[in-house]
C-alpha cells in the first residue's frame, strides 16, 4: 500500500492503471492479482480517493440506522495484496495523449487504463435540489442523512405547534427507484422506535416519496412493483407519483402541478450520471455522459483504455438498451476486464462483454423485500433474506478473491 506522498515513483509507462476502487475497479484488481502471478514485470497500481471500498448497495441501512457505517467500509489495505500499489489521491483529469492519469499528487503514467469511477447524484439541473436536499452515494452521505434525521427529530420534539411538529418529522425522499425505495422503507420502519427516544409519538414521523414517472421501480415487472408498494403502504409510507420537482426551496419540494411537499428532511435518490471529470476529458460520451465503449470494454478509439461498471455505456445486445448503473454489472464487467489484460499480456485473443442477469432484488424495510429472479416474482421476508445474503456473500467474495492470491504480503 502506498500514500498520496509517493504518487510520483509510479509515473512509470507499462503498467496497469486503474482508477477508482468501487466494485468494478477493486474487483479488477483483485482478479488481476492472482493473473499476474507470473508476471512480477507488469506493475499494478489502483488509485482512488479513500483509502476503503464502500458497499454502496448497503447505504440505504446505514441511512436508516440499521447498520454500522463502518460494517460497510472496507480497508482496502484488509483486501489487496503488496503486488497492487495503491494510491490514494483525488484524480483531477487526463492526459490522453501522453497517457497520463492527473491526480492531486502528480501524474501517473499508464500502459493500460481502467476508468472504474462510478457515478455522482445527477439533481437534472432542478433548481435548489444540489443545495436543499442531501444525497446518498458515499457512507458518508449516509451518516449525514441518519444525523439530518435524528436533528429534525429533536427538532420536533422541542416544538410546541404540532404542525411545525408534523413538519419537522416527515422525511422526504425524491426519487422511487431502488435506492429511493429502500431507504424510505428502512425509515418508515425504524422512525417510530427514534421517535419514541425523543419523547415523540410513535406515529408522529413521516416518510414521504415522491417520483416523477407513472410508477416507482420503473423498468420492474408490475407484479414487482404492486409488492413494492403494498409493503410500503404497510408501512405507512405515502407514495406520490407522477410528482415531478420543479425547484426544491426552504419550504421543501415545489413539484410542477405547484404543490408543496414539506418536511424536516429531504434526500434526493433520483438519479445518476458520470463524474463531471469524465464529460471533461475528451472521450466519447453517451447518455448520462457514460463513456462509449466496444464489444471487449475498450472506449472507442482509445483501446488502451478500458471502462467497468457505472461509468461504461453498454448497450445490451438483447434488449438493446444501455445496461443500468448495478453493482452486478459492474463486477461482471470487472470480470470481462481483467480477463482481456491479461490476454492483452498473453497476446491472446480479447473476450466480448456478455451480462448473465441475476435478477433484481430490493429490500423494503427492515424485514420484507422484492426480487424478481429467472421470471419469478417474490415479495416478503424471502426476498429481504436473499438481499442480505446478497450483500453478506459480496464482502465475504471481496476478501476470498484477496485471500485468493498467492504472493505474500
Ligand atoms: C444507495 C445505493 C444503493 C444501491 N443499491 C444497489 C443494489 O441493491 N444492487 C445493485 O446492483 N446496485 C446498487 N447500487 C448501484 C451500485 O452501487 C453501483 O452500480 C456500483 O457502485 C457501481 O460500481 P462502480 O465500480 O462503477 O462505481 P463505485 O462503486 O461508485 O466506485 C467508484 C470509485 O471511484 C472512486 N472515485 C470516483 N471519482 C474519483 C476521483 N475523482 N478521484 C479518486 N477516486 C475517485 C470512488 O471513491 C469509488 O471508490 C446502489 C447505489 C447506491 C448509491
Amino acid at each position: 500500500m502506498e500514500n498520496a506522498g509517493n504518487a510520483s515513483t509510479v509515473e512509470t509507462a507499462g503498467q496497469i492503471v486503474v482508477a477508482g476502487a468501487g466494485y468494478a475497479g477493486l474487483h479488477v484488481a483483485l482478479r488481476l492479482t492472482a493473473k499476474l502471478r507470473n508476471n512480477p514485470a507488469v506493475e499494478l497500481t489502483l488509485v482512488d480517493r479513500h483509502d476503503y471500498h464502500q458497499a454502496l448497495t448497503e447505504l440505504p441501512r446505514v441511512a436508516g440506522g440499521t447498520r454500522a457505517a463502518d460494517a460497510v467500509r472496507v480497508p482496502l489495505s484488509d483486501v489487496l495484496a503488496k503486488r497492487v500499489r495503491f494510491v490514494q489521491t483525488e484524480i483531477s483529469g487526463f492526459d490522453l495523449a501522453g497517457r497520463r492519469l492527473l491526480t492531486g499528487d502528480g501524474p501517473i503514467g499508464w500502459r493500460w487504463l481502467v476508468l472504474a469511477l462510478g457515478s455522482r447524484p445527477n439533481d437534472f439541473a432542478i433548481p435548489g435540489l444540489a443545495q436543499r436536499a442531501l444525497s446518498l452515494y458515499s457512507v458518508s452521505d449516509a451518516e449525514r442523512v441518519w444525523a439530518a434525521v435524528g436533528t429534525a427529530l429533536t427538532a420536533a420534539a422541542a416544538a410546541t405547534d404540532p404542525e411545525q411538529q408534523r413538519r419537522l418529522a416527515t422525511v422526504v425522499v425524491g426519487g422511487g427507484g431502488a435506492t429511493g425505495v429502500e431507504l424510505a422503507g428502512e425509515l418508515a420502519e425504524m422512525l417510530p422506535e427514534v421517535a419514541s427516544g425523543h419523547g415523540l409519538s410513535p406515529d408522529r414521523p413521516a416518510v414521504r416519496l415522491v417520483e416523477a414517472g407513472p410508477t416507482i421501480l420503473a423498468g420492474s415487472s408490475p407484479q414487482l412493483i404492486d409488492k413494492a408498494a403494498k409493503i410500503l403502504s404497510d408501512l405507512g409510507v405515502q407514495v406520490r407519483t407522477n410528482a415531478a420537482i420543479a425547484a426544491a426551496t426552504e419550504e421543501g419540494f415545489r413539484l410542477k402541478d405547484g404543490e408543496l411537499v414539506d418536511g424536516g428532511v429531504f434526500v434526493w435518490a433520483g438519479g445518476v450520471k458520470a463524474p463531471e471529470l469524465v464529460a471533461e476529458s475528451g472521450l466519447p460520451t453517451g447518455h448520462n455522459g457514460r463513456v462509449k465503449v466496444d464489444r471487449y470494454l475498450r472506449v472507442l478509439d482509445h483501446p488502451e483504455i478500458y471502462v467497468a461498471g457505472d461509468l461504461a455505456s453498454v448497450v445490451n445486445p438483447r434488449s438493446g438498451h444501455v445496461l443500468p448503473p448495478l453493482a452486478q454489472v459492474a463486477l461482471e464487467e470487472g470480470e470481462t476486464v481483467a480477463r482481456n489484460l491479461d490476454a492483452e499480456l498473453r497476446g491472446r485473443q480479447l473476450e466480448a462483454f456478455t451480462f448473465h442477469d441475476k435478477g433484481f432484488v430490493v429490500s423494503v424495510g427492515t424485514r420484507r423485500g422484492v426480487a424478481d429472479i429467472a421470471g419469478i416474482t417474490t415479495g416478503g421476508r424471502l426476498a429481504h433474506l436473499l438481499k442480505d445474503t446478497i450483500e453478506w456473500e459480496y464482502r465475504q467474495s471481496v476478501r476470498h478473491l484477496r485471500g485468493w492470491d498467492p504472493v505474500a504480503r
